[in-house]
C-alpha cells in the first residue's frame, strides 16, 4: 500500500509540471484594479524549475524568480535595492513557467539600446528554428557593458515605502556580471508585455544581491550565451544515413535550423521557408520518425535556398539523379519516397510571402536595387522568416498528394546563383 501511495503521488507529482508559460494579471490592466493581487506566490513554490516576472504586492519591489528561487528587488530607504527571498507575497500580474531542463544556444553581435538586444535575440530565436507562436522564457549570461534596470515603488500613501511623485527608482550598471531573465511573447502585448514590444526582461546580478527591470543595455554580445527551454517546440529533423562510404543503414543524427545555415551560408527567409515547408512534408505526409536520406527524390526550382534545404534533408543529389533542379517547378518541393512511390507536393499558401519581398526581390536580382533599399530587403525577409517561424505550418502551406507520379528525368541545365550578385554592393551610408 506504502508503495501504492508513493506511486500515486510520484504521479502526480510529474503531472503538475508545467512548461508553457502561464500569466495571472495583465500588465496593462494592474492599475485599474489598483494593483490589487491576482497571485500568491506561495502557491507556485512546488515548482522547482519555476522562472517568474512582475510586481510585487502593491508596486512594492519587482519579483524575480528562477531555478525556483524568488529574488525580490525591493528599494531601501536610501534608495539603494536589496534582495527578500519570501515566498508569502503576492503579486497584482506575474508571468511564469516551470522549466526543466534548459539548451545553450549562441549569441553574437554588439548592440547599443535595449531594441538592439531584443532583435538580436530574436534573431537567435530565428537561427535555432523555434516555434515563436508560442510565448517562453529565456535566460542569458555573461559581463554586460551598461545597463539602466528599475524597481518599481508604491503608488500610494497607505503603502509603506511611499514617496510623493515617485513610481519607481532608477539603477545604472557598468561591466556587471549576471544574468537577463525574460520572457518573449508574440502574443497579447501589454499581458506580459510592455505594449510596444514582444519582450520583458529582469537583470539578476551575479551575487544575488540585486535584481530589477531592465530599461536600456548597452554591451558586445560576443561568447554570450542563451539559454532556452529544451522541451519548447523547434524545427528538427532526425535523419538515418549510412555507416560508412560501404555501410549499412542505421546512423542516425539530429539537425536543426543552424545546420543548414552553415551548409547554406546565411539564414534567410528562403532557407526558414523550406525547411519548415520540408519539416511539414515529412511529419503530416510521409509519417516518418526519422528521415532516411538514402531513400528521398526531390524537385524544386533553382532557388539557393530551397535547392540547399533539399538536398541537405532529404539526400538528394543532382550528381545520383535524386535531385532535379528545374526552371518552372510547381509549388516548393515534390518529393518522392523512392521505395514505396509515395509522392507530395508542397505548395506556400497564396499571399504568404509580402508583395514588397517579391517585387524589391526582381529589382536585386536586376542590379537596380541601392544600398539603402537593400538593407530595406534583409529588413523585410528577417521579418518575414519570423512570421513563418510564428505560424502554424497548416496555415502556410499545402499538401497535394501524387498518387500517379513519375520520376522522369529532365534534361540538366544550370542557373544564376541569386544570392551571391549583389556581393560586392557598397554599404548603406544612411545607417552607419
Ligand atoms: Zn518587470
Ligand atoms: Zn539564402
Amino acid at each position: 500500500m506504502k508503495k501504492l501511495l508513493f506511486t500515486a503521488f510520484w504521479i502526480f507529482s510529474i503531472q503538475s509540471s508545467f512548461a508553457q508559460v502561464k500569466h495571472a494579471g495583465a500588465m496593462s490592466e494592474m492599475g485599474k484594479s489598483g494593483f490589487a493581487p491576482t497571485i500568491s506566490l506561495d502557491s507556485l513554490e512546488k515548482y522547482k524549475g519555476l522562472v517568474a516576472l512582475g510586481p510585487m504586492g502593491k508596486m512594492e519591489g519587482e519579483i524575480t524568480i528562477v531555478d525556483g528561487i524568488p529574488y525580490v528587488g525591493i528599494v531601501k530607504e536610501d534608495e539603494s535595492g536589496i534582495i527578500q527571498k519570501d515566498w508569502r507575497i503576492q503579486a497584482p500580474f506575474l508571468v511564469y513557467a516551470d522549466i526543466q531542463e534548459w539548451e545553450e544556444i549562441s549569441l553574437s553581435g554588439k548592440v547599443s539600446t535595449i531594441q538592439e538586444l531584443e532583435s538580436v535575440l530574436e534573431a537567435s530565436f530565428v537561427s535555432a528554428g523555434m516555434d515563436l507562436s508560442q510565448p517562453f522564457p529565456f535566460r542569458v549570461f555573461g559581463k554586460f557593458d551598461q545597463m539602466v534596470t528599475h524597481i518599481v515603488t508604491p503608488r500610494s500613501q497607505e503603502i509603506p515605502g511611499y514617496k510623493e511623485g515617485r513610481n519607481q527608482v532608477n539603477y545604472t550598471h557598468s561591466e556587471e556580471n549576471g544574468e537577463l531573465i525574460g520572457f518573449y511573447s508574440r502574443e497579447g502585448k501589454g499581458i506580459y508585455t510592455h505594449q510596444n514590444s514582444f519582450f520583458h526582461i529582469h537583470f539578476l546580478n551575479d551575487d544575488k544581491s540585486f535584481a530589477g527591470h531592465l530599461d536600456n543595455f548597452e554591451s558586445n554580445l560576443e561568447g554570450f550565451k542563451i539559454w532556452i527551454p529544451k522541451s519548447h517546440p523547434k524545427l528538427s529533423f532526425r535523419v538515418v544515413d549510412t555507416d560508412f562510404s560501404k555501410g549499412r543503414l542505421g546512423f542516425q543524427q539530429e539537425i536543426f535550423l543552424d545546420d543548414l545555415v552553415k551548409f547554406h551560408g546565411h539564414l534567410c527567409d528562403g532557407l526558414v521557408v523550406g525547411t519548415k515547408a520540408l519539416d511539414y512534408s515529412f511529419s503530416t505526409f510521409f509519417g516518418a520518425a526519422e528521415i532516411d536520406r538514402t531513400d528521398y527524390r526531390i524537385i524544386s526550382g533553382a532557388s539557393p535556398c530551397l535547392t540547399d534545404a533539399a538536398s541537405y534533408l532529404t539526400g538528394g543529389r543532382l550528381q545520383f539523379g535524386t535531385q532535379q533542379v528545374i526552371s518552372k517547378p510547381t509549388g516548393l518541393f515534390l518529393i518522392e519516397r523512392i521505395s514505396d512511390g509515395k509522392s507530395v507536393q508542397v505548395n506556400l499558401n497564396a499571399g504568404i510571402k509580402p508583395q514588397e519581398i517579391i517585387s524589391l526581390t526582381a529589382l536585386a536580382e536586376q542590379g537596380k536595387l541601392s544600398p539603402c533599399e537593400m538593407d530595406h530587403l534583409k529588413s523585410l525577409e528577417d521579418q518575414f522568416s519570423i512570421q513563418v517561424l510564428a505560424t502554424a505550418s497548416a496555415e502556410l502551406y499545402n499538401l497535394v498528394v501524387l498518387d500517379q507520379f513519375k520520376w522522369v528525368q529532365a534534361p540538366f541545365e544550370t542557373f544564376k546563383k541569386t544570392d551571391v550578385l549583389n556581393k560586392n554592393l557598397s554599404p548603406c551610408l544612411s545607417n552607419l
